[in-house]
């Protein structure tokens, strides 16, 4: 069986890029057939597993709008993971779906003529909650929330899970919220515990372990075309093979998900 999950939060700059990128070669460092998909016009994590947007003839915009078979865009990385990736058309796509019937089931179909090639797919959102976003949670089992653990990482949560409710609601019932995963942590201090500790109270989301640690080789690997995990051993590449080792174990035996003690 294929597990797809969503990574969203409206919000730019919380690592979610990041985390499709590293998460995905982790899983495919422990064996997994793993597909990566980027719903992004600004083709960020294209870009970062070493495509160039900017020179591809085609792209998920093609497939959402049915002109061109998925199988036929993919791409490998050097992390492993396959990627079906992502050029400036698609921010043509919102308008484009716009006038489509069943809009918000675009990546979904797209993503059946293809599950079964892959054991995992990541899906890495854009940063709105527009009709891209919702076909990102339209097509996953999973939604995953990155939060940079930084003051006023609140706001914006309650309507990403109003969001997601309307999608259990509307297009996709079987949609389980995974998680909030807390991302540029800084374990020195005591903010970003109180961070989490804030997030969790409001809105009783689980936080899941391990939080990834803030380190400058995040910003190295996204320049250099492969992930953090590719290269010189370090605590982030560390932090998101932990993360896919907390996933597998629940994915595979039931395993109850590893969470921060946000205290
Ligand atoms: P998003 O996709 O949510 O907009 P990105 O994954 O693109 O976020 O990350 C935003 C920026 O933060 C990038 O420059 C990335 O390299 C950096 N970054 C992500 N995670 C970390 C981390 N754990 N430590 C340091 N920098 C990080
Ligand atoms: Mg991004």
């Amino acid at each position: 069986m294929t597990r797809t999950l969503a990574v969203a939060n409206q919000k730019g700059g919380v690592a979610k890029t990041t985390t499709v990128a590293s998460l995905g070669a982790a899983l495919a460092a422990a064996g997994r057939r793993v597909l990566l998909v980027d719903l992004d016009p600004q083709g960020s994590l294209t870009f970062s597993l070493g495509h160039d947007p900017d020179a591809l003839e085609s792209s998920v915009h093609e497939v959402l709008l049915g002109d061109v078979a998925a199988s036929d865009v993919l791409l490998e990385t050097v992390d492993g993971p396959s990627l079906l990736p992502a050029t400036i058309d698609l921010a043509g796509a919102e308008a484009m779906l716009l006038m489509r019937a069943g809009r918000e089931f675009a990546l979904r179909r797209a993503l059946g003529t293809i599950a079964a090639d892959f054991d995992v797919v990541l899906i890495d959102c854009p940063p709105s909650l527009g009709v891209l976003t919702l076909n990102g949670l339209t097509a996953a089992d999973e939604v995953l929330v990155p939060l940079q653990c930084e003051t006023l990482a609140h706001r914006g949560v309650g309507q990403l899970l109003r969001t997601v409710a309307d999608v259990q609601a509307i297009t996709n019932p079987g949609l389980t919220l995974l998680g909030v995963l807390p991302t540029l942590y800084d374990a020195r201090t005591t903010h970003s515990r109180d961070v989490l500790a804030d997030v969790s109270g409001r809105y009783g989301v689980d936080l899941l372990a391990p939080p990834i640690p803030r380190t400058v080789r995040f910003a190295e690997a996204s320049a250099s075309g492969s992930s953090v995990l590719h290269g010189r051993k370090n605590k982030g590449g560390e932090a998101y093979r932990q993360l896919a080792a907390n996933l597998l174990a629940h994915w595979d035996g039931g395993a109850d998900l590893v969470l921060v003690d946000a205290g």
